[in-house]
């Protein structure tokens, strides 16, 4: 697991293995600034070693996947878990509130002041949060790394592209042909990945069929094209069976993800978009699995450059900000402090590391663990060493 080093000016240096670190941590030659992930500073010495790396990411509303790569390594590999809990936290948060309104004390009603239409450019929390989450591992891969090119995947296909097919974007990646490579994705989603032959027992394989066909004519626009599976395909042209499409399917816009590929653009301008369709035609070429990591890596560039170990990535929601619970039989509790250790941080306690697990008392206690036991000690008798952010590298 490699470990992350700034220089005395805070700049990203290329990473170090734990060997290396603990030499460097030995002889004084450098501080540990964070611990997770792990970063050690130097405290003398020159700007220090500097390569071109270039950070790949997988945006997504589910699984990101991000890959750092240099021309002839990974240097940093992860798959990060995006929270889907937001809005059900605020469906819970609204109808407590609504409740405090209406019920236990009255006060003007305010339903209609955050809404997405009611304030410009507001993006539903749900979907904030997903860009947030974007940015801030960008923005941290970025300050512990020597980046200086960032690569996007922002979906499946250009859908500008689709609609305009002579636009011609400067900013995709080379290496692949792209035109009918776009089309076919786009068809492929638009039919959701099925036969659209309306029978029975298809093949595994899918194809793109040319409703007029190309020799008599026919275009490659999304509404001359059709999937079918090969069995089907091959029983149409021997004229064995005959399609009933009255009308083409339109695509519904994936409009979360294009939200959010907006958003990130307008973020990082410098950042070169690409899609999923290039990277997939990129993983063939070189013989690589789909995985969010490996989706990652190529479109960082990688291809055949030596691997890294793949971490994880999790979103804690550290910092509980609601005031009031209720609690089934009991009056609603109302928190009226927060305290200065939180859960998951690390404290220390007679000279030994533990993990707090929670305030009791009302800030009198601190339950904690070693990670066998837990126990619980007034928190005058222990110091906080590190407060666990929300972004963990496990
Ligand atoms: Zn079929
Ligand atoms: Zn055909």
């Amino acid at each position: 697991m490699e470990v992350f080093v700034i220089n005395q000016h805070s700049e990203a240096l290329m990473p170090c293995t734990p060997r290396k670190a603990r030499l460097l941590l030995k002889s004084g030659k450098a501080k540990v600034v964070r611990r997770n992930p792990f970063t050690i500073q130097l405290k003398y010495g020159s700007t220090g070693y500097k390569q071109d790396l270039t950070l790949g990411v997988d945006t997504g509303h589910n699984e990101v996947g991000l890959s750092v790569v240099s021309e002839t390594k990974e240097v940093f590999s992860a798959v990060a878990k995006m929270r889907n809990d937001i809005s059900e936290k605020m469906d819970t948060r609204r109808m407590y509130r609504r409740q405090k309104r209406n019920r236990l004390r009255y006060r003007k009603p305010r339903f209609n002041n955050r809404s997405a239409s009611t304030i410009k450019g507001r993006l539903a929390p749900s979907v904030q949060w997903i860009v947030d989450a974007h940015t801030r591992m960008i923005n941290q891969f970025k300050s512990l790394l020597p980046i200086t090119k960032l690569v996007l995947e922002t979906g499946l296909f250009d859908m500008a592209k689709m609609k305009n097919p002579e636009i011609r974007n400067k900013q995709y990646q080379k290496g692949v042909q792209y035109g009918f490579e776009n089309t076919k994705a786009y068809i492929l989603s638009r039919d959701s990945h099925q036969c659209q032959s309306k029978k029975k027992g298809c093949s595994n394989k899918l194809e793109i069929h040319h409703i007029k066909y190309r020799s008599q004519g026919g275009s490659d626009a999304p509404n001359n094209l059709i999937t079918l599976c090969q069995k089907h395909h091959k029983a149409l042209h021997a004229g064995k069976l005959k399609l009933t499409i009255k009308h083409h399917k339109s695509l519904r816009s994936a409009t979360t993800m294009n939200i959010i590929r907006q958003r990130l653009l307008s973020i990082y301008p410098d950042a070169v978009e690409t899609f999923g369709y290039v990277t997939k035609a990129n993983r063939y070429k070189h013989n690589i699995v789909k995985t969010h990591a490996n989706d990652a890596f190529v479109i960082a560039g990688g291809f055949n450059q030596k691997r890294t170990e793949e971490r994880a990535i999790k979103f804690k929601r550290k910092n509980n900000r609601s005031l009031q619970k209720n609690r089934n039989g009991y009056a609603p509790t109302i928190r009226r402090q927060r305290y200065a250790i939180q859960p998951k941080d690390l404290v220390a306690f007679e000279g030994k590391q533990y993990k707090a697990v929670g305030i009791q008392n009302k800030g009198a206690y601190l339950k904690m663990t070693d990670g066998v036991k837990t126990m619980v000690k007034s928190v005058k008798k222990v110091k906080i060493i590190f407060y666990q952010k929300g972004l963990v590298y496990v």
